[in-house]
């Protein structure tokens, strides 16, 4: 008997006839004799018209910034998740399982202040441990919990993944198991290389890396919480035969186990190959090479709230005048020029130039801490196909590379192919 976390996402509970199909994914493990908490999406799309209502309000549509009471966004956009969970108890109910839904206040799941990006600070699992006990499956609304101001918070977008970790995390549960539209992690986006291939294993740290650099399977958040937590999670598809052979196998259930890496006995080098659209290069030139000259750009960049991710300095040749190069998503740069302007006196450059349209291809695997010559087995492979690289940043797990946008599906497969992804 194990305990086990389930989590479906919007695609898996978008109607009446799948969250039927999600209550029989449940009664499997309930018959097997586990220990069930559920953890649910809002039906497919009702997030994006909630936030819509919320931004359409006459007089908040068009403002600037948005004025509108960030918790009253809160009480609206959660209510998603509240269906879904009383429709999935009624489903469980009707197949003679004793269930009941629980919203995040009820539990509590206690977040922060931070109305529309609150991040959990405790959840206490007692009562729905108790239950477990009795044979009761819980039915947790995700995406949501309660603020120190006692109201609703909600975790940002893609949140119910970070829920269902913290719920599998507050329960101890042996896994927590995030049903989706896809059957697991890939090697690399199967859209743009139909070779990629399913990974049995990944680890915390590369799935991290994975999810922050272009992979949009999980919330980035729950993969963090995740391995602090060391809660293995299995990603795996809600559109499966529930009955089918193996789908209740406990110790590999079919998907993809993120997990520590002791768990990953035979390593490859390469795990997987992210990317990133819409990244855009800010180039200041010919600054003056100084102590300070980085303070002066990034602090006032970071009080605009501009993610700066790549950054490139060069030596200066004389010890008088340097470059820097970094990214920042194409939708700041202009607000990145306006505040780079208004400081221009304080940095000293002589010139900046902007490019949007980029993308970044980046190369993850915890072999290559050990391994040498994983980047220049990159540059070449992109070489040998005419593409330019712009900028470079490198991790202990990870090579970034900043290339031209139309190159983008190119040098994903160029990259997935010459550490030999695609083969076996
Ligand atoms: N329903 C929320 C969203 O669409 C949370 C989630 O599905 O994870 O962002
Ligand atoms: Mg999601």
């Amino acid at each position: 008997m194990a305990r086990i976390v389930m989590k479906f996402g919007g695609t898996s509970v978008a109607n009446l006839d799948r969250i039927y199909n999600v209550a029989r994914h449940v009664k499997r493990e309930v018959d097997a004799g586990h220990e069930v908490a559920v953890v649910v999406s809002a039906m497919s799309g009702k997030t994006n018209e909630l936030v819509d209502w919320v931004q359409n309000m006459p007089k908040v549509a068009g403002a600037a910034s948005p004025f509108y009471d960030a918790r009253e966004y809160d009480a609206v956009v959660a209510s998603g998740e509240q269906v879904t969970a009383g429709l999935l108890a009624i489903a469980l109910q009707s197949m003679d399982i004793n269930a009941r839904s629980w919203q995040g206040w009820q539990i509590p799941i206690k977040t922060d202040n931070a109305h529309g990006a609150a991040r959990i600070q405790e959840i206490d699992g007692t009562e729905i441990i108790r239950r477990m006990g009795e044979g009761q499956v819980a039915v947790v609304a995700g995406f949501q919990g309660i603020g120190p101001d006692n109201r609703i918070a909600t975790l940002g977008r893609g949140g119910s993944d970070t829920s269902a970790v913290a719920i599998a995390a507050g329960v101890k549960a042996d896994r927590c198991d995030i049903y989706t539209d896809v059957d697991g992690v890939y090697t690399t986006d199967p859209r743009i290389e139909p070779k990629a291939r399913r990974l049995k294993k990944i680890a915390f740290e590369e799935m991290l890396e994975m999810a922050s650099l272009g992979a949009k399977v999980l919330q980035v958040r729950s993969v963090e919480l995740a391995m602090v937590h060391k809660v293995r999670t299995f990603v795996r598809s809600s559109f499966e035969d529930p009955d089918a052979p193996g789908m209740g196998d406990l110790m590999n259930p079919p998907g993809t186990l993120i997990c520590d890496e002791e768990e990953i006995v035979e390593q490859e080098v390469v795990t997987g190959i992210a990317y990133a659209k819409d990244e855009a290069q800010i180039s200041l030139r010919r600054l003056a090479d100084r102590p300070g000259v980085s303070a002066a750009i990034f602090g006032p960049l970071a009080e605009s709230h501009i993610n700066v991710d790549m950054i490139v300095q060069n030596i200066s040749e004389d010890g008088s005048k340097t470059d820097m190069t970094f990214t920042v998503p194409s939708g700041d740069v202009d607000k990145a020029l306006a505040v780079l302007g208004s400081n221009k006196e304080k940095i000293g450059f002589d010139v900046v130039q902007s490019e949007k349209g980029l993308v970044k291809v980046s190369v993850i695997g915890i072999g290559m801490r050990s391994h040498a010559g994983v980047a220049a087995t990159a540059f070449r492979a992109l070489a040998e196909k005419g593409i330019n690289i712009k900028a470079i940043t490198t991790s202990e797990i990870k090579i970034s590379i900043l290339i031209d946008g139309p190159y983008a599906e190119l040098a994903v497969r160029t990259l997935h192919s010459c550490y030999g992804l695609d083969k076996n």
